[in-house]
């Protein structure tokens, strides 16, 4: 089973995705923290994608399809890979089912985490005092939002057209918001 995750910043998806994993068996394939490794690491492309980070906007999506296509190719991740903050935007939304396709695989299971701007906003701010994340300064962190909200409809109607769109809504604490998504998961696996 391959699933997206996705939802605004400070939804949730990173926490939920590596719950999910590690209860179901799965690869947690987080775009975001791959490209933060970039650049923790001073790769080049590190270099290249630090100012796009930390203004709020999207890398081109051809360095992160570059960065996933190395992952759904491996045999070890077949059908067993969560794309945590993937796709963004419609391109990428199809990007994603050519991927796959050519890997022999399909996308099962889309869920979108939805959550109140307001809460995003707390969230964010408790989790910069945790993380340290530079693009969880509250302007970009906003900033991020309205990127969000900005590509992601078409996304959402692309796997509702497919059949495959799940909502949770992501205001309920972090275990119960696990458990409705475990039992998305427990329903489709059969
Ligand atoms: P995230 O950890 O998912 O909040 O992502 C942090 C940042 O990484 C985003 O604000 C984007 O700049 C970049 N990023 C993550 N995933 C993608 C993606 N699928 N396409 C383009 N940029 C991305």
């Amino acid at each position: 089973m391959n699933l997206v995750i996705f939802g605004p910043p400070g939804a949730g998806k990173g926490t939920q995705s590596n719950f999910i994993a590690k209860k179901f068996n799965l690869f947690q394939l987080s775009t975001g923290a791959l490209l933060r490794r970039e650049i923790d690491n001073k790769t080049k492309l590190g270099g290249e994608i630090l100012s796009i980070i930390n203004s709020g906007n999207l890398v081109s999506d051809q360095i992160v399809s570059e960065l996933i296509e190395s992952f759904i190719g491996n045999k070890e991740f077949k059908n067993k890979l969560i794309f945590d903050g993937y796709p963004r935007n419609i391109e990428q939304a199809q990007n994603l089912n050519n991927l796959l396709q050519k890997y022999d695989q399909k996308i099962d299971l889309a869920i979108e985490l939805s959550v109140s701007l307001k809460t995003i906003k707390k969230r964010i701010l408790e989790r910069q005092s945790q993380e340290k994340r530079a693009d969880d300064k509250e302007d970009i962190a906003i900033k991020r939002y309205e990127t969000y909200e900005k590509n992601i409809r078409p996304v959402i109607d692309f796997y509702k057209q497919s059949n495959l769109l799940k909502v949770v809504k992501g205001e309920a604490s972090i275990s119960e918001i696990n458990v409705e998504i475990s039992d998305l998961i427990e329903a489709i696996k059969g």
